[in-house]
């Protein structure tokens, strides 16, 4: 039997990157899987790619309406929500001198206003027992130059669940979060404004990483099967750190 044999799961950000990864491993393991992203184009592709038990529905994260049509359409086809992956997520490098209230904001309601509307919205979906994973970041442990709207985003997530594990408990809902390190994806890219620095900043981090590379989507994907799974029935508001060790060598 497959780990997620039977499960509905709800993936944010699920059309590219970690999202789509483990969107793939999800329904290798059973599970139907709703992917949500911005973009139709990317959404058709990546359900294409997945191929059975799917459906893509286009979601902008920042906008409460948008959640509750993709609800109200989960909960039409399904009933509920067995696994939510909150993974949806965008990074902007800027230094607290060049930083913009827009900056600020955008970041903001993305990945921490975002993330928290999309766990709270579900909840009327969540079967007992479900499994909540939010996407954090290694960089919320840190104090990396540039990063600093981006990593209060992710240590908000982080402390959303320890909240979350005790106000859900009774349920039998868990809440958990991984942090991955750098994950070649296109975000880890997109950070560098030329080649010249994607390469130099690529260095850098594989030099910072104790395993000494760039991490692979499909790894945090394997923690999210984990962590969605009965095989870790006993934990909840955890940080699962998946990054080579950076944060914590
Ligand atoms: P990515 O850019 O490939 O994917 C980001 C995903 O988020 C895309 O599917 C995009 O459509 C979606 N998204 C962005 N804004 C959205 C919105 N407003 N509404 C709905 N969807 C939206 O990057 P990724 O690396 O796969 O990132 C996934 C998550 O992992 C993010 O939360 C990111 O912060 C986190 N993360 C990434 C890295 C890394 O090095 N790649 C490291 C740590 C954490």
């Amino acid at each position: 039997m497959a780990l997620l044999d039977g499960k509905v799961a709800v993936v944010t950000g699920g059309n590219v990157g970690i999202g789509l990864a483990t969107a793939k491993r999800f329904a290798a393991e059973g599970a139907y899987v709703f992917i949500c992203g911005r973009r139709q184009s990317e959404l058709d592709k990546a359900a294409a790619e997945i191929g059975e038990n799917v459906s893509a529905v286009p979601v902008d994260v920042s906008k409460l309406e948008d959640l509750d049509r993709l609800y109200a359409e989960v909960g039409a086809a399904k009933g509920g929500i067995d696994v939510l992956f909150a993974n949806a997520g965008i990074l902007e490098t800027v230094t607290l001198a060049d930083s913009t209230p827009e900056h600020f904001d955008r970041t903001f309601d993305i990945n921490a206003r975002g993330a928290y509307f999309t766990v709270q919205k579900a909840l009327p979906l969540l079967r007992d027992g479900a499994s909540i994973i939010l996407t954090s970041s290694v960089v919320w442990t840190k104090g990396f130059p540039a990063y600093g709207a981006y990593t209060a985003t992710k240590a908000a997530v982080r402390s959303y669940v320890r909240t979350w594990s005790s106000e859900l408990s009774k349920r039998g809902i868990r809440a958990n979060v991984i942090s991955p390190g750098p994950i070649e994806t296109a975000m880890f890219g997109e950070q560098f404004p030329t080649k010249e620095a994607e390469e130099a900043g690529r260095k850098q981090f594989m030099a910072s990483v104790p395993l000494g590379r760039i991490g692979r989507p499909e790894e945090i994907a394997s923690a999210a099967v984990f962590l969605a799974s009965d095989e870790s029935s006993y934990i909840t508001g955890i940080d699962l750190p998946v990054d080579g060790g950076l944060g914590s060598v």
